[in-house]
């Protein structure tokens, strides 16, 4: 069985070369859609965290876990080339 020792991720298909782009899960159950506007607002690092949860570089797609309150990871939170621009993040999944 190919799959019993491969490490998360392995078989996730990628859109670019960064392996850490998409958030993962595995049962549907635990996860709900939501229209809501908060998952379409970009937000500057060191932004006190709008609503906890798991928020994504739209720069280059790391995913970081965010406490409501708290402020957003700063610039330096990761490195970024020229071409990436500024660390901006946006909501996606919310867990409030
Ligand atoms: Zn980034």
């Amino acid at each position: 069985m190919a799959y019993a020792t491969s490490s998360l991720g392995k078989h996730i298909s990628r859109k670019n070369n960064n392996p850490k782009t998409m958030a993962q899960y595995k049962y549907n159950s635990n996860l709900e859609q939501n229209q809501h506007q908060a998952f379409d607002q970009v937000l500057h690092p060191g932004t006190p965290t709008p609503y906890s949860g798991i928020y994504r570089c739209e720069g280059c797609g790391v995913n970081e876990v965010s406490t409501h309150t708290h402020p957003l990871p700063p610039q330096n939170h990761h490195q970024h080339t020229a071409q990436q621009g500024a660390v901006r993040w946006k909501l996606i999944v919310a867990t409030h």
